[in-house]
């Protein structure tokens, strides 16, 4: 094996935010099945992603990134799956229209079990467990036997990624993801919801350029499948190795059990195992940048994860918070740009703007989303720098875990439906509300 190949130089480093793995020969069981099963995606569909983002990063298109901040394994049906692929292609079509460039859509699924945790621990009425960190580590429950960590999960978020991967495929080329039938859910939606009637104009405008394709008798493929690509927080290195494969169109590793791969910020230290795993794949991949990041460190990333400053490669998804995007992400941008480097600049406007309500809900406003994207575009436009994307925390259903949006959901409203396993998400209003939103902001 040659040094490049060599995937297992992380385990020199720290590692953060690894599970204390009760058995080590149970894992050790676990990683080599891993290793026996069949890729998720492939290679080429790696690098295809990668030349998408290469235009992101030359201000040629958008990215729409999006989905729940953790899958769960009874999440994994197939109301779920069509619902949230059904919000994101509706977003889409809007962005699309606006932005007159393609959007590059990926979904935070098939993969997305596993989570940072800001304490280990967790404590309820005096009884103190083991933090939950994702269904791919230990059970949401809060009980002794649930909250142990369990290699066996790591089998089962392979499966539950295999299925639900296979219904989004199925979905994006089978038919579902037909653009007329997209827009005319775009069309209930501002004709139903006190959200939507603002985007009247906006809607009619995308029918009318639809109209005028038919009666041209344009009827390309792209009109009923779209590109749809898997990523994930790489976040338990056991299992993103274990399925990192080597490629034989180009003898090099890639991480196949997503189409592109991220680094969280609590794991984004340059001398970590995670960044020094990612070093050696050769997907696209992203790194959160939350406010505190300096100019240097978003350097020295660069250096580390893209010395060939190959476009399309490095990611950058900043979530400064909506107080601070200003102030802080003016330079980051500034000195990237300034050195030449090809990144992609995604906004994260998720995670910046986690507060707890009174009743203890973590929640965040869509006003705060909204503005964080506004932020976002006019530090970019001022900086004559591409704002390249969104990546959110949404889901198609109708849940109550931020507040705000034309339906008013109110902190008290919290309860009704809560039913994220770990953040807040936009449910399906709020969505197309900020896709609306993030198009207007587009056009000004
Ligand atoms: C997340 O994306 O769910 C997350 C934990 O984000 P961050 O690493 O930016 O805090
Ligand atoms: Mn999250």
């Amino acid at each position: 094996m040659s040094a490049l190949n060599n995937l297992d130089s992380w385990r020199e480093l720290p590692a953060a935010q690894q599970p204390d793995w009760p058995d080590p020969a149970a894992l050790e069981r676990v990683v080599a099945e891993l290793g026996s099963l069949p890729p998720l995606v492939f290679a080429g569909e790696c690098d295809q992603l990668k030349n998408e983002l290469a235009a992101v990063a030359r201000g040629e298109a958008f990215v729409l990134q999006g989905g729940d901040c953790a899958e769960t394994f009874a999440g994994a049906t197939a109301d779920n799956v069509r619902n949230k692929l059904k919000t994101l292609l509706q977003m889409a079509i809007v962005l699309t229209y606006a932005g007159r460039v393609p959007v590059v859509k990926i979904g935070r699924v098939a993969g997305q079990f596993a989570k940072p945790r800001s304490k280990s621990t967790e404590t309820r009425e005096g009884v103190t467990l083991p933090a939950y960190r994702g269904d791919m580590v230990n059970g949401f429950e809060f009980t002794d036997e649930a909250r142990q960590p369990d290699p066996n999960r790591l089998l089962k978020a392979y499966h539950s990624s295999a299925v639900t991967l296979n219904l989004a495929r199925a979905f994006a080329k089978g038919g579902y993801a037909d653009l007329r039938q997209v827009h005319a859910w775009n069309q209930d939606f501002v004709a139903e919801s006190p959200a939507g009637r603002r985007y009247e104009q906006l809607a009619r405008e995308i029918d009318q350029a639809l109209a005028f394709m038919r009666a041209c008798g344009a009827e390309p493929e792209e009109f009923h499948t779209v590109e749809f690509y898997s990523s994930h927080e790489a976040l338990i290195l056991d299992y993103d190795q274990a399925l990192t494969r080597i490629d034989s169109r180009t003898g090099l590793p890639y991480d196949v059990s997503a189409h592109m791969v991220w680094i969280g910020e609590r794991t984004r230290q340059l001398d970590g195992a995670h960044v020094e795993f990612f070093s050696r794949i050769r997907n696209p991949i992203g790194v959160k940048l939350g406010p505190t990041t300096t100019p240097e460190e978003a350097m020295a990333l660069i250096e580390k994860l893209n010395p060939d400053n190959e476009a399309g490669r490095l990611t950058f998804i900043t979530r400064m918070g909506a107080s601070k995007i200003r102030e802080h992400l003016p330079t980051l941008v500034e000195k990237v740009s300034a050195s030449g480097a090809q990144v992609a600049w995604i906004c994260d406007p998720m995670h910046g703007n986690t507060f707890e309500a009174a009743g203890g809900y973590k929640t965040r406003r869509l006003d705060d989303v909204l503005d964080e994207v506004s932020g976002f575009f006019e530090v970019h436009r001022a900086l004559g720098t591409h704002p390249g994307g969104v990546h959110i925390e949404f889901t198609g259903d109708d849940v109550t875990e931020c507040v705000g949006g034309g339906t008013e959901i109110l902190e008290d409203d919290l309860a009704l439906r809560y039913e994220t396993a770990c953040d807040p998400r936009l449910n399906r209003s709020q969505s197309l509300d900020l896709a609306f939103r993030v198009a207007e902001l587009y056009r000004s």
